[in-house]
């Protein structure tokens, strides 16, 4: 009988490989065609200040697929990377994010900023600065006005390169970001060699921070340490006035979360803003 329950659960575990591999084949061939006929959508999601203020949104792209429906970027940003296909899509984002944001700008506080996601393939191209520089210009979105949030992966190998990128950027103005912070295996001390603005600590640890005091520790040191380098704290993922009030006592410095926002599509982020603002 264990063998062959053996046998099924391999069986189970092939089909689910295979079927694994089926999808992927056909969502790199649908991707190709997703980014000729702009099938991509991008959602916002604010980020709030301790005090409630609106501090910027992240651009999230969304991938509306004409048969499968809405396909999670979890699934193909990791797709578009292997096969090249996120250079051309990490260009579309910028340049939306750039025009929406202009579109809101007049009615936000002048600090407020656009933070878009980064791929270690576009960080890692020669042309990245170039094209980057090239975007602003056309867009005319202000260096000042953007931040582009970095995995620590992409920081960790060809060090040198990155630091050089890294300065570069703030030397433009760019804010940046270091997202899921502390799911990178890496150790802390890195962090001091980095020029970089702000940590986003993962929704992993902020989970459980009310319930968990060994999370609770993680998310006390990692702040401790960020402001002692002088770099602001974000956490990603409050959904709980628990967690916010907890996060809040350890000093975090800016919330993102369900808890005060979902990521939405461009016409609710307005209508959003317009009840937000109101106060300020
Ligand atoms: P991320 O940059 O860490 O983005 C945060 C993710 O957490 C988003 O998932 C967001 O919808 C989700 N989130 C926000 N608040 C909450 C919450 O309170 N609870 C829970 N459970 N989740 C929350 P999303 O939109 O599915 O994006 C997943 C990842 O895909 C992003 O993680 C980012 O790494 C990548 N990604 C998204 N858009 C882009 C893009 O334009 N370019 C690149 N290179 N990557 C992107
Ligand atoms: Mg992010
Ligand atoms: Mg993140
Ligand atoms: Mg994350």
């Amino acid at each position: 009988k264990a063998k062959q329950q053996g046998r099924n659960t391999l069986q189970t575990f092939t089909q689910d490989i295979n079927q694994k591999l089926t999808q992927r084949v056909t969502l790199r061939n649908d991707l190709q065609e997703a980014i000729l006929n702009e099938q991509f959508e991008l959602h916002y999601q604010p980020l709030l200040t301790r005090g409630g203020q609106v501090q910027g949104f992240e651009a999230l792209v969304r991938w509306n697929h004409p048969s499968k429906g809405a396909i999670s970027p979890v699934l193909f940003i990791p797709i578009a990377e292997e096969t090249g296909q996120i250079i051309a899509l990490s260009q579309w984002v910028m340049e939306r994010a750039a025009r929406d944001f202009l579109t809101l700008q007049p009615q936000l506080p002048s600090y407020c900023r656009i933070s878009v996601n980064l791929s270690p393939m576009q960080f890692h191209r020669p042309s990245f600065l170039n094209s980057l520089t090239a975007t602003l210009n056309a867009t005319g979105l202000s260096a000042t006005s953007l931040e582009l949030e970095l995995t620590e992966g992409i920081l960790m190998n060809d060090t040198d390169a990155a630091i050089d990128t890294l300065h570069a950027l703030r030397e433009m103005g760019i804010s940046i970001a270091i997202d899921d912070f502390g799911t990178g295996f890496s150790s802390l001390s890195y962090l001091r060699h980095l020029p970089v603005d702000k940590v986003k600590i993962d929704r992993s640890f902020i989970n459980n921070i009310a319930n968990n005091s060994k999370d609770a520790a993680i998310v006390q040191g990692i702040i401790a340490l960020a402001h002692h380098l002088e770099l602001a704290v974000v956490a990603e993922g409050v959904e709980t006035l628990e967690q916010q009030q907890q996060l809040a006592a350890l000093n975090c410095d800016v919330f993102q979360g369900y808890l005060f926002a979902r990521p939405m599509p461009f016409e609710t982020l307005q209508v959003w803003l317009k009840d937000h603002l109101k106060g300020d």
